[in-house]
């Protein structure tokens, strides 16, 4: 009977039972967090606010050669009023549905997205481009000063404009 078979036979299970009991932890951390959140949100007021779609993003997990790969969708929305910036976690369908930039009200609880009903804000509409007034003339006919509106001499219905003198 050498060492080595004996490290074998005592080893080997050691390690195995300890990498079992790492990732057992890990499942256990990862839900208690999961269920710690969930609480946490379950303590929070449910909001409705207005808000805008800042930006959106895919998150793929896994899809290894053995495994299906896992999407999630997240959204920031970003609060009109206040400027905060905050993302959630979406449905597929909400993620496909709405576009960066649209506006309307979310409803969320804590972390916990709710929904998303788009509402079109009343955009201030640009300002109007005052139209160039067209230059007063003056009546090659009569010599009347005529507004740039006018097409013809409102005295004497004539047309031909008096050439500006040059200088
Ligand atoms: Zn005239």
């Amino acid at each position: 009977m050498g060492i080595l078979f004996m490290l074998m036979f005592t080893l080997v299970p050691l390690f195995i039972a300890a990498v079992f009991v790492l990732v057992i932890g890990m499942i256990v951390v990862t839900a208690v967090k999961g269920i710690a959140e969930w609480a946490d949100n379950n303590a929070q007021p449910v909001l409705t606010l207005p808000a805008r779609i800042a930006t959106k993003r895919l998150h793929v997990s896994g899809g290894g050669q053995d495994s299906t790969a896992s999407t999630s969708y997240h959204i920031t929305f970003e609060t009109s009023a206040g400027g905060l910036r905050q993302e959630f976690r979406v449905s597929a369908t909400d993620y496909s549905g709405l576009a960066e930039g649209d506006t309307g009200d979310l409803t969320h609880q804590g972390t916990r997205y709710k929904g998303f009903i788009r509402v079109r804000r009343p955009v201030a509409p640009p300002p109007i481009a005052a139209a160039p007034r067209a230059p007063a003339w003056t009546c090659g006919y009569c010599a009347t000063f005529v507004d740039g509106a006018e097409r013809k001499c409102p005295s004497c219905g004539a047309t031909e404009r008096k050439q500006p003198a040059t200088a």
